[in-house]
């Protein structure tokens, strides 16, 4: 059968919903707040970032009264609708760090090691059932031109001090069999895979194990300077607490500033029904790898615990005016061409059928990592913009969060990435008008096998994209 009928056909029942978090062990929701309360650390948005925050806050500060506000479920947002691809990278890769941070790069790598073994030390010590394994990552190529691409990055990663091979196109194939393969690039160091919703329902219950109190379907709408303590409101009530940390990443939240500099770009997935053993076996996949493709639009893939093909990426779609809405989660166009894309790489999966389909915001920035800002005499940190590598770095970023706001100078908090913003986002309509431009040319530059047009050659000089 032809790719897109077989495509059709398998989507026929997908479910809306998010594989992750459509499960039967969702924990209970938190109540919302009610009244009026004080703390002494209040956290706005109960992503990653947000619960991360309030752990590292109760570890380094036991006893401090942390009240995280989530305007929905904790995980609601990208948290639980990610890919669970956990890179020890803090800076959107390797290459991304050398051509914005090459004299940090060192130290980016050191603390982004660190950052992803603490992540597996708290998974260990708070027992978090988030299926966090180590694993390697493949870089596949697709196209004659790929094969250029990912030997650069072998260059680059060699140079690094990383465990990293080019594979063969058989060698590549054995590992994982798709008529598509050309080659590979395997990580072996600094990645895992995890379960998302696993994780951020984890990460909650520790946080209120170690003494936070989670405030969940409490959004909040305003932040008031009261003397030397912010009051930040909810529909509820309000918390007054001398510190903010606020962790919407995508997200508007009630600060207009972080809009400047960050934009959400909604990213698609699909995740099979479990494979047999013999669909199984037609792919191998034996190394559970996670793998990307070498292309600008690529697509991410990886196995579930239970054997289901996860599938996502490719078209990152930008509404205008920074625009959210639940309806653009779903959008029949871009899963219809990852569902044909999935049985192109893999004709031998045809008549496995999608279970669920779902998308959401990610919130990305002109550099594609995290920026943090300060306001209210540093009283209020913001931090978001991880762009497409938020899972793991979203610790690091809520570290580096808590230094801030609670006044303390570490060898993080002195690093250029954090010290400097990214380029802002021109304010709509040029905002629209540029995204769309630089879609259109990445778009090009994988169809004119890799050449990069004069715009984006021009983006490059200026330090500056667009990426999810
Ligand atoms: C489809 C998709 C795939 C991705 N795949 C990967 C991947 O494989 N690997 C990777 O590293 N990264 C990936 N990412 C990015 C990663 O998920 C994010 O960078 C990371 O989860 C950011 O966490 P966060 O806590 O900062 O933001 P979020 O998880 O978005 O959390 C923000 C929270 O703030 C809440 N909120 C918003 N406004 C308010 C308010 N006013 N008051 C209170 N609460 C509020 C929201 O409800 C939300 O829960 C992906 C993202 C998406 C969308």
């Amino acid at each position: 059968m032809a790719t897109e009928g077989c495509a059709r056909q398998a989507l026929a029942g997908a479910k809306h919903a998010v594989f992750w978090s459509d499960r039967a062990e969702a924990p209970a929701p938190a109540p919302p707040l009610q009244g009026p309360i004080t703390a002494d650390l209040t956290v706005i948005g109960g992503g990653f970032t947000g619960l991360w925050a309030a752990v590292q806050a109760l570890e380094e500060r036991p006893g401090l009264r942390v009240a995280v506000l989530e305007s929905e479920r904790c995980g609601f947002g990208a948290s639980s609708r990610n890919g669970g691809f956990c890179d020890a990278s803090l800076t959107h890769g390797l290459r991304n760090s050398l051509s914005h941070w090459p004299e940090e790069t060192k130290l980016l790598t050191r603390l982004g090691s660190e950052n992803l073994d603490g992540i597996a030390a708290s998974v260990g010590r708070y027992e978090i059932a988030a299926d966090f394994r180590r694993a390697a990552e493949i870089g596949v190529a697709t196209e004659g031109w790929h094969l250029e691409e990912i030997a650069m990055e072998l260059a680059i990663h060699l140079d690094a001090g990383d465990d990293v091979e080019l594979l063969t196109a058989d060698e590549m194939r054995a590992r994982l069999n798709s008529p598509t393969y050309l080659g590979g690039l395997i990580r072996h160091n600094d990645m895992s895979l995890l379960d998302p919703a696993r994780l951020a329902w984890g990460l909650r219950s520790t946080a209120e194990a170690l003494g936070a109190t989670v405030y969940e379907h409490s959004p909040a709408t305003d932040i008031t300077k009261r003397g030397l303590a912010l009051e930040v409101g909810t529909p509820g009530g309000v918390v007054v607490a001398p510190r903010v940390v606020m962790a919407t990443n995508a997200y508007p939240g009630p600060m207009r500033r972080p809009r400047r500099y960050v934009i959400p770009v909604y990213d698609h997935v699909l995740v099979t029904e479990p494979l047999t053993t013999a669909q199984l076996a037609s792919i191998g996949w034996q190394g559970r790898e996670g793998v990307g493709d070498a292309s600008n639009q690529f697509h991410y893939y990886r196995l579930t615990d239970d054997n289901r093909v996860l599938w996502g990426g490719y078209d990152a779609t930008y509404h205008f005016n920074n625009g959210l809405d639940p309806r653009h989660d779903q959008s029949d166009r871009t899963h219809g061409l990852l569902a044909a894309h999935f049985f192109e790489t893999f004709p031998q999966l045809e008549g496995v059928r999608f279970t669920h389909s779902w998308g959401g915001p990610i919130g990305t920035t002109s550099n594609f990592t995290a920026t943090w800002g300060t306001a209210h005499d540093g009283r209020l940190v913001w931090v978001a913009g991880y762009t497409g590598l938020g899972v793991g770095a979203s610790r690091f970023g809520a570290r580096v969060a808590l230094d801030l706001v609670f006044g303390q100078a570490t060898e993080r908090t002195e690093l250029k990435m954090i010290r400097n913003k990214p380029f802002p986002f021109p304010p709509e309509p040029l905002r629209w008008s540029v995204v769309q431009l630089t879609r259109k040319a990445i778009q090009r530059t994988d169809r004119n096998a890799g050449r990069r047009g004069l715009w984006l050659r021009t983006l490059d000089r200026f330090g500056v994209g667009f990426d999810s």
